[in-house]
């Protein structure tokens, strides 16, 4: 789908995977106009194919188009396209336990631009692969590293929209985190360097008796789906969930701790490491708020339990 300078995306086509033409001087390629979404669509028993809120990708995106001064598509247009694409490739949707199809929409500023500026013309795609576990570690707890040296995001920067610099700029600590055995980085906030933000690629929970706690949206963090439907699903279930601000000693003391994200889904930490001191959670096995979360929320997502939340669309 292309839009021009007027806002206004045209009707999209089909057309197999393969290279995308780019103007050398395109808006993404030289000033990091691009944003992109992630959903998943899940295969359920009787074949049928369920996609997860897609809405809030549209909403999403239409926020983060904002903040980086582009055009997108109308909600009705983003989820169109959506079912669209995985009508077509619905043999790459996987079968029942056996992973789903990962829906990757992306728009970026296509069109030449050599001073400083928004593009003259955008682009809607979007491109699908079925996935497996995201880490490796799959269901079992995954071990993180909290970063001091380098921060993922700053107040007034662009951390709460789903950009693809933000990705970039967290590829080196993350490699040395990798390199060192870890699964993954958990940021700070780069004023007081003593509040829990979130991951590279998810949000964070920590939990501490009969209270969840998750950090507050402050521009900082990815207002991320899997998180607001955690939220829900645990207050559905009598869980008291507070959005605050949690710091380092908040998380080193919790009775768990666990990730989510479209990709991770959820999950567990099993460690965490902070100036070299490592603290494990639930003797490195899962918690039982955690597996508990873990399938109300799959449960859902897969069309297992009915779901009473409007969450999923049915695709045939
Ligand atoms: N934070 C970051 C930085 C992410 O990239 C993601 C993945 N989109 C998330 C959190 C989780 O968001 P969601 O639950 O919408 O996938």
């Amino acid at each position: 789908m292309k839009c021009t300078q007027n806002g206004t995306f045209t009707e999209g086509k089909l057309q197999p995977y393969g290279p995308v033409e780019l103007s050398p001087s395109s808006g993404v390629l030289n000033y990091g106009q691009g944003l992109f979404e992630g959903l998943k669509a899940y295969r359920k028993e009787d074949g049928s194919i369920l996609l997860f809120r897609p809405e809030e990708n549209a909403l999403r995106m239409k926020s983060g188009a904002e903040r980086m001064c582009m055009p997108s598509p109308t909600v009705e247009q983003f989820v169109d396209a959506v079912k669209l694409t995985v009508l077509a490739n619905k043999h790459w949707v996987p079968p029942v336990g056996k992973g789903s199809l990962y829906i990757r929409p992306l728009l970026i500023g296509s069109g030449p631009i050599l001073g400083l500026a928004p593009a003259p013309e955008y682009t809607f795609l979007i491109f699908v692969s079925p996935v497996g576990n995201y880490f490796k570690e799959g269901l079992a707890p995954i071990n993180l590293i909290v970063e001091t040296d380098f921060h993922r995001a700053t107040p007034g920067g662009t951390g709460g929209v789903k950009t693809i610099g933000n990705y970039a700029s967290v590829l080196k600590a993350q490699a040395i985190a990798k390199a060192k055995g870890y699964s993954d980085v958990l940021y700070l906030d780069s004023v007081h360097k003593k509040y829990v933000e979130e991951v590279s690629s998810c949000n964070i929970f920590i939990v501490k008796g009969n209270v969840i706690s998750t950090p507050e949206l402050l521009g900082t963090i990815l207002p991320g789906i899997t998180r607001k439907s955690i939220i829900q699903v645990a207050r559905n279930q009598g869980y008291q969930v507070d959005e605050r601000l949690v710091s380092v000693d908040d998380l080193l003391d919790a009775d768990e701790v666990f990730c989510t994200g479209t990709a991770v889904v959820l999950s567990p930490v099993g460690s965490i490491t902070y100036h070299g001191k490592r603290v494990e959670y639930g003797h490195r096995g899962v918690g039982v708020v955690s597996q508990k979360l873990y399938c109300a929320l799959t449960d859902l997502q897969k069309g297992i339990t009915e779901d009473n939340m409007g969450w999923t669309m049915e695709l045939n």
